[in-house]
């Protein structure tokens, strides 16, 4: 090992949890953080439920940077933007200068994917993925507003839910004809798509967003089937892209995120990654941007980064959408995988392959409760 730092690129669930993995096994190896945001911590989950838990974006933060940098002996670069890196040189270009590591950990995230739109309030169109996104979507958020959310996704239903759930009048739009088209057997979809229109939230499928212009009462959106929709506020929550540009130039392989192999290690050995920003060969080749796998992930890279070199080994690992007008637990198979979703009893749907082997389930409202239950059908012969 050289003598120059271990660099952490990012602050968000994957830098952090790394970092406290690693001091649980080594309390001198010197860390160096670079973070484009101030280095703060918050739940970012919270992000898509905080009207109902009654918290403005500034209740969310739960950890300040000083404090969790001192208490875990990083040097904290905040603010301060990764540019490119020199693989062979083992440096990281940054907007405050070159810094040299011994190793480097991409944890630097994803981007919110965003489609071009015509019209004169376009630029208005906001997307969160951050805290401070958040704060800038309450502070546009006035009472009784009327938001439009591109994409009945995750992030697009779960706003829909808590913004619908606060009284504001929420237009759901998406090219496909139900909610999480890609998660969900259609009976599902359409109990969540039933189950948020009980909370006034009107649904536009099969269309997308052309444009959005200013208009005397607010905002007006014209969908491609001709339809035009007056809001307030236009979100768009079409999904995340891992933010891999700035990485093209060094030579490190990337696809559709960062590609690392079962010990997070990407194809330079000095340089690793995972979080969101990640691709990882040990989960069939997937992205992986949740936080269950996220923590994982940083457990076994901890230990890594301290010298015991550690394989990192994905469990089943089911997602709640954070829904209450219909909780739900998906654990999904990564597409595309042979079979059928079969409903085995109100509320709870298995992906069944052609040998009748379960690959996934989906349990809703009252059926969530039966987690231990469905984890069982997955490992059971
Ligand atoms: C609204 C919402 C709700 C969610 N709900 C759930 C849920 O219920 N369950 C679940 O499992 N998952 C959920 N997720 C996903 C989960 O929160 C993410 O997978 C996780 O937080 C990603 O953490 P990360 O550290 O990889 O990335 P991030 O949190 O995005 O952190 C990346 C950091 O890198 C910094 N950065 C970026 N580029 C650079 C650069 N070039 N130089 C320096 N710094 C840089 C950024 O400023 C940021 O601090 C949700 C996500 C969202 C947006």
């Amino acid at each position: 090992m050289n003598q120059h730092p271990l660099v952490v690129v990012g602050s968000g669930l994957a830098a952090w949890t790394t970092i406290k993995e690693l001091r649980k096994h080594d309390a001198q190896r010197e860390v160096i953080m670079v973070t484009a945001s101030s280095g703060d911590a918050y739940p970012k989950p919270a992000l898509s439920t905080a009207f109902a838990q009654g918290k403005e974006a500034a209740h969310l933060r739960n950890g300040v940077a000083a404090d969790l940098a001192a208490a875990n002996q990083v040097q904290l670069q905040a603010h301060t933007q990764a540019l490119s890196v020199d693989l062979a040189a083992r440096q990281l270009h940054t907007s405050q200068g070159v810094l040299a590591y011994s190793d480097l950990v991409l944890a630097h995230g994803a981007h919110p994917i965003r489609i071009p739109l015509a019209g004169d309030a376009a630029n208005q169109v906001l997307s969160v993925n951050q805290l401070e996104d958040y704060a800038v979507l309450r502070q546009q958020l006035k009472p009784g507003a009327r938001v439009l959310i591109m994409g009945a996704g995750l992030i697009g239903c779960e706003f829909a839910n808590d913004l619908g759930g606060a009284g504001f009048q929420v237009h759901l739009v998406d090219p496909a004809s139900r909610p999480l088209a890609a998660l969900l057997p259609e009976d599902a979809s359409h109990q969540l798509e039933t189950a948020l229109s009980g909370l006034g939230v009107v649904w536009h499928w099969g269309t997308s967003v052309n444009s959005v212009n200013q208009s005397a009462t607010g905002l007006q959106a014209s969908l491609n089937n001709g339809e035009q929709v007056p809001v307030d506020l236009v979100l768009s929550a079409i999904g995340l892209r891992a933010n891999t540009d700035w990485l093209q130039a060094s030579g490190l392989s990337c696809d559709r995120g960062v590609l690392v192999n079962a010990h997070l290690q990407t194809s330079d050995p000095h340089v690793y990654a995972l979080g969101d920003v990640a691709q990882y060969a040990s989960a069939g080749n997937r992205t992986l941007p949740y936080v269950m796998p996220i923590m994982t992930a940083a457990r076994a890279l901890g230990a890594t980064l301290a010298g015991k070199p550690t394989e990192v080994v994905f469990p089943v690992m089911p997602v709640a959408v954070k829904t209450p007008a219909l909780p739900l637990l998906v654990a999904a198979p990564a597409a595309p995988t042979a079979g059928a979703w079969v409903l085995l009893e109100q509320g709870a749907w298995q992906f069944q392959n052609q040998q009748g082997q379960t690959l996934g389930f989906v349990l809703a409202g009252a059926q969530t409760s039966l987690r231990a239950k469905a984890m069982q059908w997955l490992t059971a012969p």
